[in-house]
Formats: structure tokens, sequence, C-alpha cells
């Protein structure tokens, strides 16, 4: 059954979007099975993975409004090696029509048990709020990316979010953990970054990944091509880093606790997300 990841932070612009399609595609690199699912209504997601937003006909919007399924909403380009579940603006009128409905929170999990046995991951892109969007992705999810550039006001963010997973798994979703802090965007030679990042591993030891996604051009120009940077140039900096990245996936989830299992309930509610 497919591990089920958020890439989340309600920070905009952080680097949520490039977390999402670099590491799938990574992950698709080093032989995984992966689909990638679009909450934003922005459709950076979609369009980054060479799917035209305007010409969908099923979206994310659709499965969560239980007018087709996970597996008709699934689209395919082959040049990114990944399945995506694509976004678009209607998307934004979920939130609104999500909140007289039952179960809202709990529509894409749902939808998403359908499809599992398919994939070895499933990436969420959330959009930068912590919307019913978001939450719909946290309460389906088994754990959370967080990307963050490593500058001051980005440890402020942190404690929302992280209180939002906490309350999350304390009242919702007792499987979601945060898997890790990924440092996106890094400049090494700007003493700032290099401060916050040694305060990050101080307080969050080993949830912050080893791998650090440099600042690299490459990266940002690959979504005008429809494509991820890890396919659009394999060799540069920015893609090298992101393989690395899925590598690093790919071993931290054999440590996390088998999927469906519950460990000894007292350690379990103690431990918390973290
Ligand atoms: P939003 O909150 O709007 O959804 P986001 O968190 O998904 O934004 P991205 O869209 O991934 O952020 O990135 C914001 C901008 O930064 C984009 O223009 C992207 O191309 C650029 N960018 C992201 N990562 C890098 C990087 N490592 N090096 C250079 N540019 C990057
Ligand atoms: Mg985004």
């Amino acid at each position: 059954m497919a591990r089920i990841f958020c890439v989340a932070n309600q920070k905009g612009g952080v680097g949520k979007t490039t977390t999402a399609v670099n590491l799938a595609a990574g992950l698709a690199r080093i032989g995984q099975r992966v689909l990638v699912v679009d909450l934003d209504p922005q459709g950076n997601a979609t369009m980054g993975s060479g799917i035209d937003k305007r010409s969908l006909q099923l979206t994310v919007y659709d499965v969560l409004l239980e007018s087709c399924s996970a597996a008709e909403a699934t689209q395919r380009n082959p040049k990114v090696g990944y399945d995506v579940i694509g976004a678009n603006r209607e998307l934004a009128g979920a939130e609104v029509e999500l909140v007289d409905l039952e179960r809202r929170n709990l529509r894409l999990k749902q939808a998403l048990a359908e499809v599992g046995d398919a994939y070895d991951f499933v990436l969420i892109d959330c959009p930068p709020s912590l919307s019913l969007l978001t939450l719909n992705g946290l309460c389906g999810a088994h754990g959370v990316i967080v990307p963050m550039q490593c500058e001051y006001f980005a440890l402020e963010g942190l404690s929302d979010l992280v209180n939002t997973i906490k309350q999350v798994h304390a009242n919702l979703n007792p499987d979601l953990q945060i898997i890790g802090l990924l440092r996106v965007m890094f400049d090494p030679r700007i003493t700032l970054q290099q401060q916050v990042s040694d305060q990050l591993k101080a307080h969050f030891a080993d949830k912050v990944f080893d791998s650090v996604i440099p600042r690299n051009v490459r990266l940002a120009e690959a979504p005008s091509y429809g494509l991820p940077g890890v396919v659009f140039d394999p060799s540069s900096k920015g893609a090298q880093a992101f393989v690395q990245f899925a590598a690093e996936m790919v071993q931290r989830i054999d440590r996390l606790r088998p999927l469906g299992s519950r460990p000894a309930a007292a350690t379990d509610s103690a431990a918390g997300p973290l």
C-alpha cells in the first residue's frame, strides 16, 4: 500500500510545489510508483508536471465532491514518469462547498484508499494555507514533509504548522507524523541561513533531512517547460539534490512504523507526531 505524504507549509512560495514534483520525479527515477495530488487551486504542480490545468475534464475538485473516483481523475505525462491528479481554479470553490458536507475532512483519504495499491508513494501538494483543503491532505496522509527556507521568519511560521499537525494527530488522524523538515533554496554563503539551519538541527534533531536543496536556477526554469527540474536538467545541482532526497525518503520510510500498526498506546499519544 502507498505511503501518503503531504508537502505542506502555510507560508507561500517556500518551495512546496518544487519539492512535490521533483521528489516525485526523483522517486520515479529510482523505480518507485508515484502519484502527485495537486491540492492547490493555483494548479502549479499540475502545470509543472506538463498537464494543462485549463483543459482538464476531471480534477481533484471532482474527487473531493465525489463526482468521480481518484482513478478516473488521474492523468499521466509519460515524460515525467509519475501520475497526477490535477487541480485548477475550480478547486477554490470546494472550500465553500465542502463546509456543509459530511466527512468533509476525509474526502481525500477515502478517495486515495481506492488507488493505494497502485503506488508506492502518493505526494500531496498543499496550498499555502491551513485551510479545509490542507486539512483534507493532513487527514489523508501518513506523514508531512515540510520544505522551508532558512530565514528568520521561517521558524515563526513553523510553530503554527507544527501545532496544526499536533491537533490533527490528536483529534483526526493518529497516523500522522512529521517525516521531516527539508531545507530548500539553500545558500551556504549566507551566514543567516547557516545559523537558522543550525537552530533547526538543534531543535528538531533528526527530523531535519540530511539532504539540502540548493538555490538553483534550473529548478526555477523547469516549470515553464512543463517539467520537474529532475527531468528538465538531470545534471543540475538542484536535480541531483532532489534525487538524493528521494533516496533518503525511501530509507527513512523503512524506519517508520509499518502501515496499519499502532505502537503501544501509551507511547503513541505521548510521542505525538514529532
Ligand atoms: P505556493 O505557496 O504559492 O504554492 P510553493 O511553496 O509551492 O508556493 P514553489 O512554487 O515551489 O513554492 O516555489 C516558489 C518559487 O521559487 C518558484 O518560482 C520556484 O521556481 C522557485 N524555487 C523553488 N525552489 C527553488 C530552488 N531550490 N532554487 C531556485 N528557485 C526555486
Ligand atoms: Mg505551490
